[in-house]
């Protein structure tokens, strides 16, 4: 039986997002909901008449700073956290595993237990998950936490599947230790960013008889859309009739993804951490109380919102505050962001109840979080100026030559397909190469599936879509074929295969800005882009295309695709996205890729990539060249490669031979990116290399001689 009895009542239409409600020992609370961090027994800053004010069902506290200050005896003397800070409402006490893993200083972990040093007294602690119990049930709160092994979300997948099974180890014994308090308790869903061992530690803990269930280790290193992946996944495997919290997460806009993703129940510092900044969240995006163009500006910060903040001051005397750190400021503005969090949770669930939540979710995903841009150069902008202004979003702008527009990442400098007309590139390097519409006449029920890896302005899926509906036209106009609906899935013969289209993106904005400027980007004159953006998928019956956006680092999205035939690897280069560049990457690639036949086209020759491929386990060719570039790089897996002279998927691919080996003994950018001194596997697994093994046996004499 549940501790807190937690009803459903609506699930919204076209989304996991959900209202529900569950009592504890202390009140009943209403989700989805979220709970201010009261890290000391107080959120920072604010009186507890005003957090009660904001609406807080629940407080939560942390186990770990609470033991070391003011230790657990004090909570025994005064029976409990409510009396002490005098909360009537709800408490969740967290198990103090985040500390062990976040805070600086030595730290082992053991089967049997956690020890660190105090960073009060540089006293040895030992933390097992039954103390972590004894201490929150001497704490009194209304709902405990497991303690768990939190390790970085970027962690190798060996580490992190260690550390999930020693968390539902510890899960167990938490269970068993918390006996038969009647305080409810969650559990804790670990895993890192691996899909894999976050579905198996989801059903691994979703099988033990906890009241709640907790989400734990995101937010701490890895991207939003990895996180957003992950919550998924675990989400999806969760029962309906618990309570699913995120731990430590987030911003407004996270809130409103994993609200959407079903979660239930968020925490943390942000609201009022930031507010220390000068930095407001508003119904029309952040709002940065550092810039000048607010010092003299009149009205609230955010017109919108009720709270003692926004009702009593301008966001000049805000600003005024902030400027010269005065207290009161930090606290005012962390008021308001209290308020404004606990009122958007409050929206979100009436437009659950309303069952109108996927409008509200799709006008407030790109609105909520947005940076403040207030007070740039917007006032007495020329026209030129104003549009210069347009050219740029985010990290990147547009750049023009003969009225073909490009996009260059800012920091970097680097510019997508730099020299050649980008379509002309994309039609080349990418549809044609790969045989795209070919293969879509092959005899094959499963759908040919391509990965448009960094989908930037859409050049490379677009390019491809066009090929694609330019072929069906092509097909339809012969006689006897089955209705445009039904053409692609149903005959014996003929172009009949379905094309799924994967993008993979983590920063939307390149094709956003793109899209402002159609002019220039020719290729984004279709309904697919919009469709995309606005929905993360788009269909066309009569080309028989899905087109499918993946959001998030590709490092952890590629988990959660289906598996492909052909690979568009197209990212920007190692200086701007190194991660996709390295030995490991490709190593993980082609782990996920073992079995099938699989070819990855990049625009890429460089020394070092080839040799990462060739480390990793594909077998490279050359790919065609593209304007001043003699040549581009195709990997193949070893699938893929057993056919490349025999007819099959790869026929006619140019395998690398000795000649490029040779090239690589004397080059100095031997080693693939990403490797250091300390590991020099990959030397060994280029040189012996099967792709070069045949070729030595099978070569003439002379060419042999010649290497001795
Ligand atoms: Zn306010």
């Amino acid at each position: 039986m549940s501790r807190l009895n937690f009803q459903l009542e609506a699930t919204a239409s076209g989304s996991r997002a959900r209202a529900g409600r569950f009592t504890t020992l202390h009140n009943e609370v209403l989700t989805p909901t979220f709970m201010p961090v009261g890290t000391h027994a107080a959120v920072r800053a604010q009186r507890r008449e005003d957090v009660l004010d904001s609406g807080a069902g629940v407080l939560l506290a942390n186990t770990y700073h609470l033991m070391l200050r003011p230790g657990v005896e004090i909570f025994e003397k005064f029976g409990g956290i409510h009396r002490f800070m005098n909360w009537p409402r709800s408490v969740l006490t967290d198990s103090g595993g985040f500390q062990i893993f976040s805070l600086p200083g030595s730290r082992s972990v053991s089967e049997e237990c956690a020890e660190f040093k105090s960073y009060v007294d540089q006293t040895l602690i030992r933390l097992s998950p039954e103390s972590s119990i004894a201490a929150q049930r001497a704490i009194g709160s209304d709902i405990m936490m497991v303690l768990d092994q939190c390790v970085a979300s970027t962690v190798e997948h060996g580490v992190a599947e260690r550390a999930m099974e020693l968390t539902h180890r510890w899960a167990l014994r938490s269970l068993a230790a918390r006996g038969d308090s009647p305080q409810a308790l969650f559990g804790i869903v670990q895993g890192a960013s691996y899909a894999d061992l976050r579905a198996a530690s989801a059903r691994a803990i979703a099988d033990m008889p906890f009241d709640g269930y907790a989400i734990g280790g995101l937010a701490v290193g890895e991207g939003s859309g990895a996180r957003e992946d992950c919550t998924g996944i675990v989400t999806e495997l969760l029962p309906q009739d618990k309570p699913r919290y995120l731990m430590g997460v987030g911003t407004t806009r996270d809130l409103l993804e994993a609200v959407h993703r079903g979660v239930d129940m968020f925490d943390c510092i942000l609201p009022t951490a930031l507010a220390k900044q000068g930095v407001a969240f508003t119904s029309q995006g952040r709002r940065d109380l550092r810039r000048a163009a607010y010092r003299g500006m009149d009205g609230p910060i955010d017109p919108k919102c009720g709270c003692p903040t926004c009702s009593a001051h301008s966001i000049a005397y805000l600003f005024h505050l902030n400027k010269v750190q005065e207290p009161q400021g930090w606290q005012l503005l962390g008021l308001h962001n209290v308020h404004f969090y606990m009122q958007l949770m409050r929206t979100m669930r009436e437009h659950i109840l309303a069952d109108d939540w996927l409008g509200f979710y799709r006008s407030q995903r790109d609105l909520l979080d947005a940076r403040d841009s207030y007070g740039a150069p917007v006032r007495h902008v020329t026209k030129a100026q104003r549009q210069k202004l347009k050219l740029k979003l985010g990290r990147y702008e547009v750049v023009v030559r003969d009225r073909i527009g490009r996009i260059r990442e800012m920091t970097s400098g680097e510019v997508m397909h730099p020299v050649n007309d980008p379509a002309e590139e994309a039609r080349s390097l990418y549809v044609e190469q790969s045989r795209l519409v070919e293969r879509l006449t092959e005899p094959e029920a499963a759908p040919l599936v391509v990965w448009d890896v960094g989908l930037g302005a859409g050049t490379n899926a677009m390019a491809a879509i066009q090929a694609v509906e330019a072929m069906r036209r092509q097909a339809n106009r012969g006689p006897a074929l089955p209705a445009a609906e039904t053409a692609w899935t149903a005959g014996p013969t003929g172009p009949h295969r379905r094309l799924t289209l994967v993008s993979f993106e983590n920063d939307l904005d390149s094709l956003r800005l793109a899209l402002r400027h159609p002019a220039w980007f020719k290729h984004l004159r279709h309904a697919a882009p919009r469709g995309l953006l606005a929905d993360d998928r788009w269909s066309s019956a009569a080309a028989g295309v899905d087109w499918l956006l993946l959001r998030g680092d590709f490092g952890a999205t590629k988990f959660t695709a289906p598996l492909p035939d052909v690979i568009f690897f197209d990212p920007f280069s190692f200086k701007t996205d190194s991660a996709l560049w390295t030995l490991a990457a490709f190593r993980e690639l082609a782990n996920l890729l073992s079995g099938k036949a699989a070819e990855l086209f990049t625009y890429s020759y460089s020394t070092s990539v080839r040799a990462a491929l060739l480390a990793a386990g594909f077998y490279v060719a050359r790919g065609r060249g593209t304007g001043p570039k003699s040549e581009t790089t195709i990997g193949l897996t070893p699938r893929a490669a057993v056919d490349a002279d025999g007819g099959g998927i790869s026929h006619g691919r140019e395998l690398l031979g000795e000649e490029w080996l040779d090239k690589w003994r004397r080059s100095d950018a031997q080693a693939p990116m990403g490797t250091d001194s300390s590991d020099a596997s990959w030397h060994q697994a280029v040189t012996a290399h099967p792709q070069f093994q045949a070729r030595f046996v099978y070569s003439s004499p002379r060419t042999r001689g010649a290497h001795r």
